[in-house]
């Protein structure tokens, strides 16, 4: 059976759905509790003080929340939100359309703000210190600049490559978050919130199943829900047990802690081709075919948090859980047998 792919499956996801079960305020974020009691203070101050929030920078892995919680400081700022991304925002005529469109107080969200082109980000610049950008009028010997008063307003960017972006970008966000892989006691409540909202019946240990299996990520958790969702209505009754959710998910070949294709890789090169480790992370990069600050930054955190995968001195080394994992006996064990 074709392997299922959960970012392919990420492109193709269902606005209707998506809408459905974005959260659209802190009440309904589940976790990351550091980064919502300090983003509820920020936007009360900011709406006590009549001004706009200062800018903010969201950065961790994918699917764990940065554009949500775009979406619902800007909802509880009541103010509107322009959407964007850094590679689409090529020139930067671009952004002053944007930039110029925007109301006072609204949010600008520009995602992977990493991908920036270095002429727009320096646009930004201003733009985000004091609200004023430079439009060139003209080309050749007769251009002239034109400085244009914006109307106060909030940066939100986020990205999964903070270490990418330039420092001078990054000193101009007031506030910054780190967001962290979830607990499957979070992800629980996640997936028990979107089968409510979808009218599915499911139970516990369905939702716990799938929550365990989702690699910390609610884009994840969500997106296997729909499809134990699919299962439960073709070959069960349409509510979701335990039996057929695990029937859907080693269908679908979804590993046992929801460990994807990457993760695997990098765990089955260290083992195999590198003795378990310790081996240098620009080894790893190389053999896996990725870079280094996507496996410092997108995969690393996780396999340290499930304890697969260890940070030493002298480099990466799969730990034992990572041998029983891939199902390998490490020459450790081997000497002990
Ligand atoms: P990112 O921008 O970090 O890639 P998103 O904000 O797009 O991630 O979130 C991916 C999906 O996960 C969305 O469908 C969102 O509704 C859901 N989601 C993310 N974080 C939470 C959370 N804390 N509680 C409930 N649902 C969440």
């Amino acid at each position: 059976m074709e392997e299922f792919d959960l970012h392919r499956n990420e492109e193709n996801t269902d606005l209707h759905f998506e809408e459905q079960i974005r959260p659209g305020e802190f009440t309904q974020f589940a976790g990351q509790e550091k980064i919502t009691d300090n983003l509820k203070v920020f936007v009360k101050a900011a709406l006590l003080r009549g001004e706009s929030l200062d800018h903010v920078l969201f950065h961790g892995p994918p699917g764990l929340g940065k554009t949500t919680l775009a979406h619902i400081v800007a909802n509880e700022l009541g103010v509107g939100m322009r959407i964007t991304s850094g590679p689409v925002l090529d020139k930067p005529g671009d952004l002053a359309g944007l930039l110029t469109g925007l109301e006072t107080g609204d949010v600008l969200f520009i995602d992977e703000i990493h991908r920036l082109s270095p002429v727009v980000e320096e646009y930004l610049y201003s733009a985000m210190e004091d609200f004023t950008i430079d439009i060139m009028l003209d080309k050749g010997p007769g251009a002239r600049s034109v400085q244009l008063t914006l109307q106060p307003f909030t940066l939100i960017g986020a990205t999964t490559r903070s270490g990418l972006l330039t420092s001078p970008l990054r000193a101009r966000f007031g506030i910054q978050c780190h967001l962290e892989y979830y607990d499957a006691s979070v992800l629980l409540k996640i997936v028990q919130r979107s089968a409510h909202i979808l009218s599915v019946e499911i139970e516990e240990k369905a939702a716990k199943e799938i929550a365990s299996r989702s690699r910390g990520t609610p884009r994840i958790a969500n997106a296997l829900l729909r499809r134990v969702r699919d299962f439960a209505q073709v070959k069960g009754t349409g509510s979701i047990d335990t039996e057929i959710a695990q029937y859907a998910l080693d269908a679908l070949r979804i590993d046992k802690r929801g460990l994807d294709q990457m993760d695997n890789k990098i765990l089955s090169t260290i083992i195999h081709k590198f003795k378990g480790g310790p081996v240098g992370i620009g080894t790893i990069a190389t053999a896996v075919s990725e870079e280094v600050g996507t496996l410092e930054e997108v995969y690393e955190p996780f396999l340290i948090k499930e304890g697969l995968l260890q940070r030493t001195p002298r480099g990466r080394e799969a730990t034992q859980l990572a041998y029983e994992h891939l199902g390998v006996i490490s020459s450790a064990s081997k000497t002990i047998f």
